[in-house]
C-alpha cells in the first residue's frame, strides 16, 4: 500500500510479529528498539520494506532524533504502533520495590508512547494516520508483585483515549491489550512446550500467538476501522471474561 509505519520494540517477540504482519500487507516498516546490534540484522533479512532506526523509547532526544530519521529516509508517516516495553510484569515485593525500577517501567512503557506521540503527531495528521498502543489485561488484573507494570499498563489505557481526542479527527488512537501470548522464538519454544494445561485453561482453548494481535493491529491501522477510536480490544483468548472459584 505504500504507507510507512513505524514500530518500537519491534525486533523480537510481538513487535516482530506486527512488523512481518504489516509487511505481508504492503506496509513499509520501520522498526524502532534500543537493541541496535539485532535491530540491523532483523531488517536486513525481512528485505527492502523493512528499515531499522535505533532509539530508547524513554529518551526524548533521542525519540526525536529517530522519528528525524524516518521522514528524512521516507518523507511520511502513516502509522505508528507503540509496542516497545519492560514487559517482565514482576516487581520485588512492595517493601523492597525500588523507586528506580518504578521509573523506569513507567518511563519505556508509559511515557516512551507519549514521547512517541508527541514526536510523530504533526506526519500522523498530515496523512490522516492511526496509531496504536499496545497494553496488556494487566491494566486490569494482577498477580502479587506486578505493581509497576500494571500501573504502567493503566497509564496507557488513559493516555490512548486522551490522545484519541486531542488528535482527533485526522488520527485515530486505540489500544491493543493482549493476554498470555507466547511471543518467544520457535527455538525457545521447541526446547519447553507449553503444557496442555496452559491451554486448555483458555476459553479460546489456546495460548496465544502474535499474529493473534498483529492481525487486530493491522486491521485498526486501516481505513475499515476509520469509525473506531479510543478503544481498548482485549486479546487475550476469552480469559478475562472467565469467573474463577476455587471452591
Ligand atoms: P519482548 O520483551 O519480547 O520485546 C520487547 C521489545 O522492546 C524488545 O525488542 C526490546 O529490546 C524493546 N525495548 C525494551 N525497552 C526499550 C526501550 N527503552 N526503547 C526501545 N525499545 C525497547 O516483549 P513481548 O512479549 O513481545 O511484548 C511486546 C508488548 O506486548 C509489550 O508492550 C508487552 O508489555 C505487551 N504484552 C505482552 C504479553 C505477552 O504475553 N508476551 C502480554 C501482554 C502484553
Amino acid at each position: 500500500n505504500g504507507k510507512v509505519a513505524l514500530v518500537t520494540g519491534a525486533v523480537r517477540g510481538i513487535g516482530l510479529g506486527i512488523v512481518a504482519w504489516l509487511i505481508a500487507e504492503g506496509w513499509q516498516v520501520v522498526l524502532a528498539d534500543i537493541d541496535r546490534k539485532r535491530g540491523s540484522k532483523v531488517a536486513k533479512a525481512l528485505g527492502s520494506n523493512a528499515w531499522f532506526v535505533g532509539m530508547d523509547v524513554a529518551q526524548e532526544n533521542q525519540v526525536a532524533m529517530g522519528v528525524a530519521e524516518v521522514l528524512g529516509q521516507f518523507g511520511r508517516l502513516d502509522a505508528l504502533v507503540c509496542n516497545a516495553a519492560l514487559a517482565d510484569p514482576y516487581n520485588s515485593p512492595l517493601a523492597e520495590l525500588k523507586l528506580g525500577h518504578w521509573n523506569q517501567v513507567l518511563g519505556v512503557n508509559l511515557t516512551g508512547p507519549l514521547l512517541l506521540a508527541k514526536h510523530c503527531s504533526a506526519y500522523l495528521q498530515a496523512h490522516r494516520g492511526a496509531m496504536v498502543n499496545i497494553a496488556s489485561t494487566r491494566a486490569h488484573q494482577s498477580e502479587p508483585n506486578s505493581e509497576a507494570y500494571a500501573a504502567s499498563k493503566g497509564g496507557l489505557l488513559g493516555l490512548t483515549h486522551a490522545l484519541a481526542i486531542s488528535l482527533g479527527p485526522d488520527v485515530r488512537v486505540n489500544a491493543v491489550s493482549p493476554g498470555w501470548i507466547d511471543s518467544r522464538s520457535p527455538g525457545e519454544r521447541q526446547q519447553a512446550p507449553l503444557s496442555a494445561r496452559s491451554h486448555a485453561q483458555h476459553p479460546a482453548g489456546r495460548v496465544g500467538m502474535v499474529e493473534d494481535v498483529a492481525a487486530l493491529v493491522a486491521w485498526l491501522l486501516s481505513d475499515r476501522a476509520g469509525f473506531v477510536t479510543g478503544q481498548e480490544f482485549i486479546v487475550d483468548g476469552g480469559m478475562t471474561r472467565k469467573m474463577i472459584y476455587l471452591d
